[in-house]
């Protein structure tokens, strides 16, 4: 799968992306994250990406002439030549070796506390695309007509508050999507019995333990230490919320 992402501070995304399961899938080429500094596509000789907002007000508003231009960049953009303009990140993430020259269109989110609340449910849809676009906010967000004007396919968000921009999100969608990606997971790590997974009703969890079976004068239920595994299966089930 391949997910672009554009934004203004690509540096944030290494660490989270560049450590264990997450490292592992680009590794294996099973997950292709390409960075976009959104600066770059910034107007004049500052390259400026953000402009006051029409009717006052505090903040500034990212501008629809910077971002059309980005998401269209990604949009034209060869599997081969792709590949994050970041030299930071292109250290730590190797590209995936291109399949071919085509060029395919992304499932384009932007990421907006307005957008409709991210649920376990949506990663599992997202998770079958093959290629996804991720725009982050910053500042009082981006100009509307980036939505009216049907550059983007839908708005996501990943809880009512507000952080300060959209990459933090973006990290929380690029996680949960690749952990659904097969192969991703290892044997020990599978993600067929999670919380909100299908196998247990979308419902969460229940509780785990593992030794000493007893920590603090706190014992492990005697039923999980039975061997029994039709009344463990029976605790388990009883244990979903
Ligand atoms: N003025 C906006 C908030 C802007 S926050 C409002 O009141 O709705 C700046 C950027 O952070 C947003 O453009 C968005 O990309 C990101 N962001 C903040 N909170 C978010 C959330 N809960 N989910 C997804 N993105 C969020």
């Amino acid at each position: 799968m391949r997910i672009d992402v554009l934004t203004l501070l690509p540096q944030m995304f290494q660490g989270p992306l560049t450590e264990s399961i997450l490292q592992r899938a680009q590794d294996q080429k099973l997950l292709d994250l390409r960075f976009h500094d959104l600066k770059e596509f910034g107007l004049g000789n500052y390259h400026q990406v953000d402009d006051s907002p029409y009717g006052g007000g505090a903040g500034m508003v990212m501008r629809a002439d910077v971002i059309a231009p980005a998401i269209e960049s990604v949009e034209t953009m060869e599997e081969e030549r792709g590949f994050g303009s970041l030299e930071v990140l292109r250290k730590c993430i190797q590209p995936s070796k291109p399949q071919n020259l085509k060029t395919s269109k992304p499932h384009r989110i932007h990421l907006s506390p307005r957008g409709s609340r991210l649920t376990q449910e949506k990663v599992e849809e997202l998770a079958k695309l093959p290629h996804l676009l991720l725009l982050c906010g910053r500042y009082e967000g981006i100009d509307q007509r980036i939505i009216d004007g049907g550059y983007i396919d839908e708005e996501i968000s990943i809880g009512e508050y507000v952080l300060t921009g959209g990459e933090l999100p973006a990290m929380v969608l690029i996680d949960a999507i690749a952990r659904q990606i097969p192969g991703v997971l290892g044997k020990d790590e599978s993600s067929m019995e999670e919380s909100f997974s299908v196998a247990l009703d979308r419902k969460r969890e229940y509780p785990h333990y593992t030794r000493p079976e007893e920590f603090r004068g706190l014992k492990v239920p005697e039923v999980l230490l039975s061997g029994n595994h039709a009344a463990i299966d029976q605790w388990r089930k009883d244990h979903l919320s």
